[in-house]
């Protein structure tokens, strides 16, 4: 037996060639260099938690805890407070529909802001660290502006800077586009730097620290009797963010789904609890929660071949749908709804002026808003709709059109009635 190996190995002496050896021999010093190398954890933390000095000296105190625990810390920051939202008023002070590339170029400055303060603090706790904007990072997106996405993530001068046993901090939201031209993520999507910085660094675990103690059923703020979910599955969760609930980035949620990561929603005030967002989930019962969004439009039309023409100025303004409802009548009638957010069409004016040549000015609605039952087989349940039907009714809540999936129920409404309705839903489904 020993004598075989041997000749196998003589044998792969001269099969491989010099190069290949050098890189098998890169290969198992990674393997043992990894397996010796303390866990690495990802935490983002949220605007609130890093709103003024005395937050930022308190996350530096939360990183330093995690450091002390023998973890490699990678940390992703949003703009302090409302630093975004108020850069994106002095922009809209100078112009109505500011260029989309412009936008991204002054937005990404409150996150540069808020990691460049962060790393200060921890060092000054007697840590190494430094900070890193997304490009730096290898946080590679596609070119749209206001709403890229990440398309490969490189991180290796993080891995570096890990390995040197540096704290790093990553500026949250942005990346860099194949045409190096910087880009953001969609309003909220530091959420995604974080998952996508764990999933490439294969993170022990992700956590998304925030001024909330993690996923409710409900926003807290509106429904007082909202409940703290305890675990929610991917795909749950999904259907959450990409209907309103804005405690996790939905595209976060994609990259944990795929990549497998432990992810946990937390309070920045607390190490551990929150919600931990996995494969299945923990509830029992079949609705989980009810989420509601406003600043919603919709435009529809019946005029025959209209359908493509709406659909084409929405591809050309690169505008994420929600819902489209198309359907074909007898004799070419064509008639179409489509459904989408304004969040992260911050030139909405330009857009509608573009929509309006082709569509009219009674084609396009920008007032909606909608509320949506997430469970376990509720859109499969005609109880369900009817339901919703009827407790729209009840408050008199007039609903324009109700979709669903099969974990969803989305009924579409005027935004100021939006608060209403969650409220409603919440007390029948989940209370
Ligand atoms: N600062 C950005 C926003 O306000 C990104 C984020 O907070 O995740 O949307
Ligand atoms: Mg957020």
């Amino acid at each position: 037996m020993a004598g075989s190996g041997h000749r196998w190995f003589e044998l792969a002496v001269l099969v491989l060639s010099s190069a290949e050896w050098a890189s098998i021999m890169r290969y198992v010093v990674q393997a043992i260099t990894q397996s010796i190398s303390p866990p690495i954890v990802v935490q983002k933390y949220g605007g609130s938690s890093v709103a003024d000095v005395a937050g930022i000296q308190r996350v530096a105190a939360r990183i330093a805890e995690t450091r002390e625990q023998g973890k490699q810390v990678c940390v992703v920051v949003s703009a302090m407070g409302s630093t975004t939202d108020e850069l994106l008023g002095r922009a809209r002070a100078i112009s109505e529909a500011p260029p989309r590339r412009e936008l991204d170029m002054l937005l990404t400055c409150g996150e540069r802001a808020s990691m460049a303060l962060l790393s200060m603090a921890v060092s000054e706790r007697g840590y190494q660290a430094i900070s890193f904007t997304g490009s730096q990072s290898g946080i590679l997106t596609n070119d749209r502006h206001s709403g890229a996405r990440i398309i490969e993530v490189r991180p290796v001068r993080v891995q570096d800077e890990l390995e040197r046993g540096r704290v790093v901090i990553v500026a949250g939201f942005q990346g860099v586009s194949y045409k190096r031209e910087i880009t953001t993520l969609g309003r909220g999507g530091s959420d995604t730097t974080a998952v996508a910085l764990a999933a490439a660094l294969n993170a022990e675990y992700c956590e998304i620290c925030s001024d909330v103690e993690g996923v409710f059923s409900a926003d807290p703020r509106v429904v007082g009797a909202a409940r703290l979910i305890e675990a929610i599955s991917h795909d749950e969760m999904l259907e959450l963010a990409t209907h309103g609930a804005r405690v996790l980035h939905s595209e976060a949620v994609e990259f944990a789904r795929r990549s497998g990561i432990a992810l946990y929603a937390r309070a920045t005030a607390k190490s551990g609890g929150g919600t931990r967002i996995d494969r299945v989930g923990a509830e029992a019962e079949a609705s989980i929660g009810v989420t509601g969004q406003t600043h919603l439009v919709r435009v529809c039309s019946d005029s025959p071949h209209r359908a493509e023409q709406i659909l084409g100025v929405l591809d050309r303004t690169r505008v994420a749908l929600l819902c489209v409802r198309h359907s074909r009548g007898p004799a070419g009638a064509d008639s179409i709804a489509v459904w989408f957010g304004l969040d992260d069409v911050p030139d909405w004016p330009e857009v509608c002026d573009e929509l309006t040549r082709v569509a009219g000015q009674d084609a396009i609605a920008d007032s909606f808003g909608q509320v949506s039952v997430v469970g376990r087989g509720l859109g499969e349940d005609p109880r369900t709709i009817i339901e919703v039907s009827r407790v729209a009714a009840e408050i008199t809540v007039p609903i324009e059109e109700i979709i669903t999936s099969p974990l969803r129920v989305t009924a579409f409404c005027r935004a100021g009635d939006v608060d209403d309705l969650v409220a409603a839903l919440h007390r029948r489904f989940c209370q």
